[in-house]
């Protein structure tokens, strides 16, 4: 009797135990986020700049973070960091877009649910003030991954999304880096558009510092909930004078934006180069191949990160960079500009804010 009674406290105890891991297990959740890669240097940095970038990036994490370990999903968590950060006017993506060479801005977004491969895009929209809630849609309630200027903005519209006036975008600081861009190539000067605020003040030296501050600025989010599930998603005002509707890699699946059951992706840089490489889908599939591999392997994602990005990337003349984020938790970021506005954070560690290369 007392054999059984002992046998039976430990086979409840063992219950318990394995319980107790597989709670810890399933509360396991990661986020990692990016505000666009380019020419970011100290030197060319104010500290206020710096300082609300950090802000940005620090809540972020915050708004991704509260809603993964409160058991929310990862595609909740990617569409409420992307719609602050489109409202926020320091990235190119919703407010604070860049300016096509015509004065206006197309924004393109889209998002990926690794679970079942799902997805969502829509590009060169000038009217809804949230893209990714726009590509989330398209993903959720259409029988199209993308959509495409007009008829993105008529399926918008019976999303209920939505709507701003397109000035609502306008910044003085994207204007005016459009307008260099725009005179370098000999391109005549688009007018100001309708409802844009009258023309602001701004330093010459600031300008120059803006202009290579923010050659980009797109944003992506890439998370683990603790369903296990991960997804990706990535908004951008693209580059700067962009003509003739150019579409650039944020709302191609496979090229800005992955996600599968094991590795989630989105990228930033000059999307020609990102969208011939297929950057976001190669990542996973090395991540994935990494992981297969006899032994398992730590730091594949950052492995996998580091081989396109430092190798085809590079080797190909292009520059920007990725967060990438594995089934197991493990987020990484690798780039090729001297910066990239990034964040991590997860239920097993601090959460990081970093700007500058040499930052870790
Ligand atoms: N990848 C974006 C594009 O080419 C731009 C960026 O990430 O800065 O549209």
């Amino acid at each position: 009797m007392r054999i059984l009674t002992a046998t039976l406290i430990a086979t409840l105890l063992a219950g318990l135990t394995t319980a107790a891991s597989l709670a810890q297990d399933e509360a396991r959740w990661a986020i990692v986020v990016h505000g666009g890669a380019g020419v970011i240097e100290r030197e060319s940095m104010t500290a206020d700049t710096e300082a609300a970038y950090r802000a940005a990036l620090d809540a972020a994490l915050e708004t991704g973070g509260a809603i993964l370990s409160e058991g929310g999903s990862s595609l909740d968590a990617i569409e409420a960091v992307i719609r602050d950060l489109e409202d926020n006017p320091l990235f190119n993506a919703g407010r604070g877009a860049v300016f096509t060479a015509e004065g206006r801005n197309e924004l393109d977004a889209s998002i990926m649910d690794g679970s079942n491969l799902n997805a969502g895009a829509v590009a060169g929209v000038t009217g809804i003030r949230h893209p990714i809630t726009a590509a989330r849609a398209v993903m959720e309630n259409s029988r199209h991954v993308m959509l495409a200027g007009e008829g993105a903005e008529i399926f918008a519209r019976e999303q209920e999304l939505e709507f701003v006036d397109p000035a609502y975008f306008f910044t003085e600081r994207r204007w005016r880096s459009m307008e260099r861009a725009v005179g370098d190539l000999g391109l005549p000067l688009p007018e100001r558009p309708a409802g844009a605020p009258e023309p602001e003040e701004i330093q010459e030296g600031h300008l120059d510092l803006m202009e290579r501050e923010h050659r980009f600025g797109t944003v992506g989010v890439v998370a683990l909930d603790q369903s296990g599930h991960i997804a990706a998603g990535t908004s951008t005002g693209g580059t700067t004078a962009k003509r003739w509707g150019r579409v650039g890699d944020s709302p191609v699946i496979g090229a800005g934006t992955y996600a599968t059951e094991s590795c989630g992706v989105s990228a930033t840089g000059t999307g020609e180069y990102f969208i011939r490489l297929n950057i976001a889908a190669r990542i996973c599939h090395e991540l994935e191949v990494m992981d297969r591999g006899a032994e398992e392997r730590a730091f594949a994602a950052q492995d996998a990160a580091d081989m396109v990005i430092q190798g085809a990337l590079t080797d190909l003349g292009g520059d920007g960079g990725v967060i990438v984020l594995s089934g197991s938790g493990e987020t990484a970021w690798s780039f090729n500009t001297p910066g990239m506005y990034r964040a991590s954070w997860g239920s097993d560690r601090e959460p990081v804010v970093a700007i500058y290369g040499d930052e870790d």
